[in-house]
Protein backbone atom coordinates (compact mmCIF):
# COMPACT_ATOMS: atom_id res chain seq x y z
CA UNK A 1 0.00 0.00 0.00
CA UNK A 2 1.11 3.57 -1.17
CA UNK A 3 1.30 6.26 1.48
CA UNK A 4 -2.13 7.27 1.34
CA UNK A 5 -5.65 5.16 0.67
CA UNK A 6 -6.33 5.00 -2.99
CA UNK A 7 -9.61 6.57 -2.87
CA UNK A 8 -9.84 8.99 0.82
CA UNK A 9 -12.59 7.52 3.11
CA UNK A 10 -12.96 4.22 1.12
CA UNK A 11 -16.16 3.16 3.41
CA UNK A 12 -18.04 6.45 4.32
CA UNK A 13 -20.48 8.89 1.68
CA UNK A 14 -20.42 12.22 2.02
CA UNK A 15 -17.57 12.88 3.96
CA UNK A 16 -17.63 16.14 5.95
CA UNK A 17 -14.77 18.25 7.36
CA UNK A 18 -16.50 20.35 10.14
CA UNK A 19 -13.86 22.55 11.16
CA UNK A 20 -11.93 24.58 8.64
CA UNK A 21 -10.86 28.31 8.66
CA UNK A 22 -10.54 31.15 6.68
CA UNK A 23 -7.18 32.38 8.04
CA UNK A 24 -6.36 34.59 4.82
CA UNK A 25 -7.70 36.10 2.25
CA UNK A 26 -5.22 35.45 -0.69
CA UNK A 27 -2.06 34.25 -1.16
CA UNK A 28 0.94 36.49 -0.96
CA UNK A 29 3.28 34.40 -4.11
CA UNK A 30 0.23 34.48 -6.95
CA UNK A 31 -2.27 36.60 -5.34
CA UNK A 32 -4.85 33.82 -5.42
CA UNK A 33 -8.09 34.97 -3.73
CA UNK A 34 -10.16 33.05 -0.70
CA UNK A 35 -13.59 32.60 -3.08
CA UNK A 36 -12.70 29.46 -4.10
CA UNK A 37 -9.16 28.65 -2.39
CA UNK A 38 -10.40 25.43 -0.16
CA UNK A 39 -11.86 23.58 -3.54
CA UNK A 40 -9.09 21.82 -4.81
CA UNK A 41 -8.40 20.62 -0.79
CA UNK A 42 -12.01 19.64 -1.16
CA UNK A 43 -11.99 18.00 -4.67
CA UNK A 44 -8.10 16.13 -3.44
CA UNK A 45 -9.57 14.70 -0.12
CA UNK A 46 -12.82 13.52 -1.84
CA UNK A 47 -15.05 15.95 0.71
CA UNK A 48 -18.17 16.63 0.01
CA UNK A 49 -19.08 19.26 2.57
CA UNK A 50 -17.01 21.34 4.61
CA UNK A 51 -17.72 23.35 7.36
CA UNK A 52 -16.03 27.03 7.91
CA UNK A 53 -15.51 28.30 11.36
CA UNK A 54 -15.02 32.02 11.44
CA UNK A 55 -12.61 33.82 13.62
CA UNK A 56 -13.44 37.22 13.66
CA UNK A 57 -11.58 37.83 17.01
CA UNK A 58 -8.29 37.77 18.48
CA UNK A 59 -4.51 38.10 18.05
CA UNK A 60 -3.57 38.92 14.57
CA UNK A 61 -1.65 36.07 13.53
CA UNK A 62 -1.33 35.26 10.72
CA UNK A 63 -3.81 37.74 9.86
CA UNK A 64 -6.01 40.53 11.23
CA UNK A 65 -8.78 39.05 12.81
CA UNK A 66 -11.57 41.31 12.66
CA UNK A 67 -15.08 41.09 11.25
CA UNK A 68 -13.63 40.57 7.94
CA UNK A 69 -13.53 36.63 8.88
CA UNK A 70 -17.02 36.74 9.01
CA UNK A 71 -17.42 38.61 5.72
CA UNK A 72 -15.31 36.30 3.67
CA UNK A 73 -16.45 33.07 5.45
CA UNK A 74 -20.41 34.60 4.51
CA UNK A 75 -19.23 34.88 0.68
CA UNK A 76 -16.79 31.51 0.53
CA UNK A 77 -20.93 29.84 1.44
CA UNK A 78 -22.18 31.78 -1.32
CA UNK A 79 -19.48 30.95 -4.24
CA UNK A 80 -19.23 27.85 -3.08
CA UNK A 81 -21.53 24.04 -3.10
CA UNK A 82 -21.97 22.49 -0.14
CA UNK A 83 -20.32 24.70 2.17
CA UNK A 84 -21.45 25.57 5.74
CA UNK A 85 -20.43 28.23 7.94
CA UNK A 86 -20.22 29.47 11.55
CA UNK A 87 -20.21 33.10 12.16
CA UNK A 88 -18.05 34.29 15.34
CA UNK A 89 -18.72 37.14 17.26
CA UNK A 90 -17.10 40.85 17.21
CA UNK A 91 -15.71 43.25 19.82
CA UNK A 92 -14.68 46.81 18.90
CA UNK A 93 -12.20 46.75 21.68
CA UNK A 94 -10.72 44.64 24.26
CA UNK A 95 -11.43 44.17 26.81
CA UNK A 96 -14.82 43.27 25.67
CA UNK A 97 -17.30 46.24 27.14
CA UNK A 98 -20.98 46.27 27.20
CA UNK A 99 -21.12 50.02 26.98
CA UNK A 100 -18.98 49.96 23.68
CA UNK A 101 -21.23 47.82 22.31
CA UNK A 102 -24.66 49.34 22.22
CA UNK A 103 -26.32 47.84 19.22
CA UNK A 104 -24.06 44.92 18.69
CA UNK A 105 -24.84 43.48 22.22
CA UNK A 106 -23.42 39.51 21.61
CA UNK A 107 -27.37 38.87 21.10
CA UNK A 108 -27.60 41.11 19.11
CA UNK A 109 -24.95 39.58 16.64
CA UNK A 110 -26.11 36.28 17.35
CA UNK A 111 -29.27 37.84 15.07
CA UNK A 112 -27.64 39.24 12.79
CA UNK A 113 -25.83 36.19 12.46
CA UNK A 114 -28.12 34.09 11.93
CA UNK A 115 -30.23 36.13 9.42
CA UNK A 116 -27.39 36.22 7.16
CA UNK A 117 -27.59 32.05 6.82
CA UNK A 118 -24.48 30.82 9.14
CA UNK A 119 -25.27 27.54 10.06
CA UNK A 120 -24.65 27.80 13.38
CA UNK A 121 -21.72 29.90 15.56
CA UNK A 122 -17.94 29.38 16.55
CA UNK A 123 -16.88 30.34 19.79
CA UNK A 124 -13.23 30.98 20.47
CA UNK A 125 -13.76 33.02 24.12
CA UNK A 126 -12.91 30.30 25.44
CA UNK A 127 -9.50 29.60 24.64
CA UNK A 128 -6.87 31.26 26.61
CA UNK A 129 -5.29 33.40 24.97
CA UNK A 130 -8.83 35.36 23.74
CA UNK A 131 -10.22 34.72 27.24
CA UNK A 132 -7.65 36.84 28.70
CA UNK A 133 -8.47 39.73 26.03
CA UNK A 134 -12.48 39.10 26.06
CA UNK A 135 -12.35 39.11 30.15
CA UNK A 136 -15.72 37.45 30.24
CA UNK A 137 -16.48 34.61 31.58
CA UNK A 138 -18.32 32.10 29.84
CA UNK A 139 -20.91 31.16 32.14
CA UNK A 140 -21.39 34.99 33.21
CA UNK A 141 -24.31 37.40 32.42
CA UNK A 142 -22.14 38.73 29.18
CA UNK A 143 -22.98 35.57 27.04
CA UNK A 144 -25.78 34.40 28.92
CA UNK A 145 -28.50 35.87 26.41
CA UNK A 146 -27.30 34.48 23.56
CA UNK A 147 -26.59 31.12 24.76
CA UNK A 148 -30.56 30.80 26.05
CA UNK A 149 -31.35 32.09 22.71
CA UNK A 150 -28.67 29.57 20.72
CA UNK A 151 -30.30 26.74 23.47
CA UNK A 152 -34.10 27.72 22.59
CA UNK A 153 -33.80 27.24 18.54
CA UNK A 154 -31.49 24.51 18.77
CA UNK A 155 -28.26 26.60 17.17
CA UNK A 156 -25.46 24.75 16.55
CA UNK A 157 -22.37 25.95 18.49
CA UNK A 158 -18.83 25.16 17.99
CA UNK A 159 -17.12 25.53 21.21
CA UNK A 160 -13.04 25.70 21.54
CA UNK A 161 -12.54 25.99 25.16
CA UNK A 162 -9.45 24.76 27.14
CA UNK A 163 -6.26 23.62 25.53
CA UNK A 164 -3.55 21.23 26.07
CA UNK A 165 -2.19 21.05 29.53
CA UNK A 166 0.87 21.51 28.54
CA UNK A 167 0.27 25.34 27.54
CA UNK A 168 0.17 26.02 31.13
CA UNK A 169 3.78 24.51 31.51
CA UNK A 170 5.66 24.80 28.52
CA UNK A 171 8.74 27.45 27.23
CA UNK A 172 8.21 25.89 24.09
CA UNK A 173 9.21 28.39 21.46
CA UNK A 174 6.98 28.09 18.52
CA UNK A 175 3.86 28.24 21.58
CA UNK A 176 5.25 31.31 22.78
CA UNK A 177 5.17 33.00 19.30
CA UNK A 178 1.84 31.75 19.09
CA UNK A 179 1.17 33.59 22.69
CA UNK A 180 -0.38 30.32 23.45
CA UNK A 181 1.38 29.76 26.69
CA UNK A 182 -0.35 30.35 29.95
CA UNK A 183 1.57 30.20 32.53
CA UNK A 184 1.35 33.53 33.70
CA UNK A 185 -2.07 33.30 36.30
CA UNK A 186 -1.97 37.17 36.69
CA UNK A 187 -3.48 36.98 32.49
CA UNK A 188 -4.31 33.63 32.02
CA UNK A 189 -7.28 31.80 33.71
CA UNK A 190 -6.23 27.98 34.83
CA UNK A 191 -7.52 25.24 32.73
CA UNK A 192 -9.55 23.87 35.52
CA UNK A 193 -11.97 27.71 35.65
CA UNK A 194 -12.53 27.16 31.66
CA UNK A 195 -13.56 23.57 32.61
CA UNK A 196 -15.85 24.71 35.41
CA UNK A 197 -17.19 27.99 33.59
CA UNK A 198 -18.01 25.25 30.47
CA UNK A 199 -19.89 22.86 33.10
CA UNK A 200 -21.90 25.92 34.20
CA UNK A 201 -23.19 26.89 31.38
CA UNK A 202 -24.38 23.46 30.32
CA UNK A 203 -26.27 23.02 33.72
CA UNK A 204 -28.27 26.53 32.74
CA UNK A 205 -28.32 25.41 29.49
CA UNK A 206 -28.60 20.95 29.22
CA UNK A 207 -30.05 21.08 25.77
CA UNK A 208 -27.41 23.40 23.95
CA UNK A 209 -26.64 22.08 20.55
CA UNK A 210 -22.86 22.28 21.90
CA UNK A 211 -19.73 21.05 20.09
CA UNK A 212 -16.48 21.07 22.15
CA UNK A 213 -13.88 20.79 19.58
CA UNK A 214 -10.78 19.04 20.12
CA UNK A 215 -12.72 16.86 22.34
CA UNK A 216 -12.33 19.36 25.16
CA UNK A 217 -8.69 17.99 25.51
CA UNK A 218 -10.29 15.20 27.45
CA UNK A 219 -7.99 12.51 25.80
CA UNK A 220 -6.27 11.39 29.28
CA UNK A 221 -9.24 12.21 31.21
CA UNK A 222 -12.25 10.67 28.97
CA UNK A 223 -14.32 9.82 32.08
CA UNK A 224 -14.93 13.73 32.47
CA UNK A 225 -16.54 13.13 28.41
CA UNK A 226 -18.19 10.09 29.49
CA UNK A 227 -20.16 11.71 32.44
CA UNK A 228 -20.85 14.75 30.37
CA UNK A 229 -22.57 12.65 27.80
CA UNK A 230 -24.93 11.06 30.26
CA UNK A 231 -25.82 14.26 31.49
CA UNK A 232 -26.16 16.63 28.32
CA UNK A 233 -27.96 15.14 25.29
CA UNK A 234 -27.51 17.32 22.61
CA UNK A 235 -23.71 17.58 23.42
CA UNK A 236 -21.04 16.50 21.32
CA UNK A 237 -17.20 16.80 20.72
CA UNK A 238 -15.09 17.02 17.51
CA UNK A 239 -11.62 15.36 16.70
CA UNK A 240 -10.42 17.38 15.15
CA UNK A 241 -6.26 17.13 16.17
CA UNK A 242 -4.03 18.15 18.16
CA UNK A 243 -2.43 15.09 17.49
CA UNK A 244 -1.73 14.75 21.35
CA UNK A 245 -5.49 13.58 21.30
CA UNK A 246 -4.22 10.38 19.32
CA UNK A 247 -1.61 9.27 21.04
CA UNK A 248 -3.95 9.10 23.93
CA UNK A 249 -6.41 6.96 22.18
CA UNK A 250 -3.91 4.77 21.19
CA UNK A 251 -2.35 4.29 24.66
CA UNK A 252 -5.71 2.72 25.55
CA UNK A 253 -6.92 1.39 23.04
CA UNK A 254 -9.42 -1.24 23.57
CA UNK A 255 -11.12 1.95 25.91
CA UNK A 256 -11.46 4.38 23.21
CA UNK A 257 -12.71 1.76 21.03
CA UNK A 258 -15.25 0.85 23.46
CA UNK A 259 -15.98 4.83 23.97
CA UNK A 260 -15.93 5.85 20.21
CA UNK A 261 -18.34 2.61 19.41
CA UNK A 262 -20.68 3.72 22.46
CA UNK A 263 -20.64 7.78 21.94
CA UNK A 264 -21.13 7.10 17.98
CA UNK A 265 -23.41 10.04 17.91
CA UNK A 266 -21.58 12.54 19.65
CA UNK A 267 -18.79 12.31 17.48
CA UNK A 268 -17.43 14.87 14.83
CA UNK A 269 -14.94 15.07 11.64
CA UNK A 270 -12.88 18.09 11.84
CA UNK A 271 -9.16 18.69 10.00
CA UNK A 272 -8.57 22.42 11.31
CA UNK A 273 -7.83 22.90 7.49
CA UNK A 274 -7.10 26.70 6.30
CA UNK A 275 -6.67 28.77 3.53
CA UNK A 276 -4.39 29.22 2.32
CA UNK A 277 -4.73 25.34 2.11
CA UNK A 278 -1.91 23.20 3.03
CA UNK A 279 -2.77 20.72 0.63
CA UNK A 280 -0.30 17.70 1.12
CA UNK A 281 -0.90 18.18 4.89
CA UNK A 282 -4.54 17.76 4.44
CA UNK A 283 -4.48 14.86 2.22
CA UNK A 284 -2.21 13.70 5.44
CA UNK A 285 -4.27 14.30 8.06
CA UNK A 286 -7.39 12.99 6.31
CA UNK A 287 -5.89 10.13 5.39
CA UNK A 288 -4.62 9.52 9.26
CA UNK A 289 -7.45 10.20 10.68
CA UNK A 290 -9.47 7.91 8.28
CA UNK A 291 -6.95 5.19 9.33
CA UNK A 292 -6.81 5.63 12.33
CA UNK A 293 -10.40 5.05 13.08
CA UNK A 294 -11.37 2.64 10.28
CA UNK A 295 -8.41 -0.19 10.70
CA UNK A 296 -6.07 -1.19 13.01
CA UNK A 297 -2.84 -0.87 11.09
CA UNK A 298 -0.09 0.30 12.59
CA UNK A 299 1.14 3.81 11.13
CA UNK A 300 3.20 6.29 11.51
CA UNK A 301 1.08 8.98 12.73
CA UNK A 302 0.86 12.27 14.73
CA UNK A 303 4.14 13.86 16.13
CA UNK A 304 5.60 10.70 13.83
CA UNK A 305 4.03 8.19 17.03
CA UNK A 306 3.50 4.54 15.45
CA UNK A 307 -0.24 4.61 16.38
CA UNK A 308 -2.57 1.26 15.76
CA UNK A 309 -5.83 2.18 15.40
CA UNK A 310 -8.90 2.03 16.83
CA UNK A 311 -10.71 -0.08 13.65
CA UNK A 312 -14.23 1.29 14.24
CA UNK A 313 -17.85 -0.49 12.68
CA UNK A 314 -18.78 1.15 9.34
CA UNK A 315 -21.83 2.76 11.04
CA UNK A 316 -19.79 4.49 13.72
CA UNK A 317 -17.29 5.86 10.76
CA UNK A 318 -20.72 6.73 8.93
CA UNK A 319 -21.69 9.01 11.40
CA UNK A 320 -18.43 10.49 12.80
CA UNK A 321 -17.47 11.83 9.17
CA UNK A 322 -20.91 12.62 8.20
CA UNK A 323 -24.08 12.04 9.39
CA UNK A 324 -24.08 13.59 12.83
CA UNK A 325 -23.00 17.07 11.60
CA UNK A 326 -25.62 16.15 8.83
CA UNK A 327 -27.90 15.67 11.49
CA UNK A 328 -27.36 18.77 13.58
CA UNK A 329 -26.97 21.57 10.66
CA UNK A 330 -29.38 19.86 8.04
CA UNK A 331 -28.63 18.54 4.70
CA UNK A 332 -28.25 21.26 3.15
CA UNK A 333 -26.79 24.71 3.79
CA UNK A 334 -28.80 27.85 4.85
CA UNK A 335 -29.91 30.26 1.87
CA UNK A 336 -27.36 33.15 2.04
CA UNK A 337 -29.89 36.42 2.86
CA UNK A 338 -28.11 39.16 0.61
CA UNK A 339 -30.00 41.67 2.33
CA UNK A 340 -29.06 41.13 5.36
CA UNK A 341 -25.25 40.09 4.45
CA UNK A 342 -25.17 43.65 2.50
CA UNK A 343 -26.27 45.24 5.79
CA UNK A 344 -24.00 43.24 8.15
CA UNK A 345 -21.06 44.55 5.50
CA UNK A 346 -21.96 48.20 5.98
CA UNK A 347 -22.67 48.48 9.67
CA UNK A 348 -19.38 46.87 9.87
CA UNK A 349 -16.89 47.65 7.50
CA UNK A 350 -15.34 50.61 9.87
CA UNK A 351 -13.74 47.81 11.56
CA UNK A 352 -11.96 45.70 8.88
CA UNK A 353 -8.41 47.20 9.50
CA UNK A 354 -6.85 46.04 5.27
CA UNK A 355 -8.16 48.36 3.80
CA UNK A 356 -7.44 46.36 0.44
CA UNK A 357 -9.22 43.59 1.50
CA UNK A 358 -12.48 46.21 2.44
CA UNK A 359 -11.98 47.09 -1.22
CA UNK A 360 -11.88 43.46 -2.40
CA UNK A 361 -14.76 42.96 -0.35
CA UNK A 362 -16.84 46.02 -2.22
CA UNK A 363 -16.25 44.46 -5.31
CA UNK A 364 -17.63 40.98 -3.94
CA UNK A 365 -20.74 42.70 -2.57
CA UNK A 366 -20.80 44.22 -6.56
CA UNK A 367 -20.33 40.58 -7.83
CA UNK A 368 -22.62 38.02 -5.23
CA UNK A 369 -25.20 41.10 -3.69
CA UNK A 370 -27.08 42.04 -6.73
ZN1 LIG B 1 -9.86 25.42 14.74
Amino acid sequence: MGKYLDVPFPKVKNVFDGHIHMHRWRLEQTGEKFIHGLEEYRRACGLKYIALASLPSGNPIPAPRDVSNNIMCAFYKLANENTFAYGGFIYPSYPACESEMEGMSIEEQLDELIEIGFDGIKMLEGKPNLYAKVKKPLDGDFFEGALAKMEREGTYLLMHAVDPELFWTTTDEELVKKGWTYGDSTKYPSSEEIYEQVENLLEKHPKLNLCLAHFFFCSEKPEKLERMFEKYENLSIDITPGGEMYISFAKRREYFKAFFEKYQDRIIFGTDMDFTPHLESGIWLCDRVYRFLATSEELSSFDDHMLAGLSLSGEALQKIFSDNLLGKLGTRPKETNKVALKRYIEKYKHLITDKELSRYIDTLSEEYLK
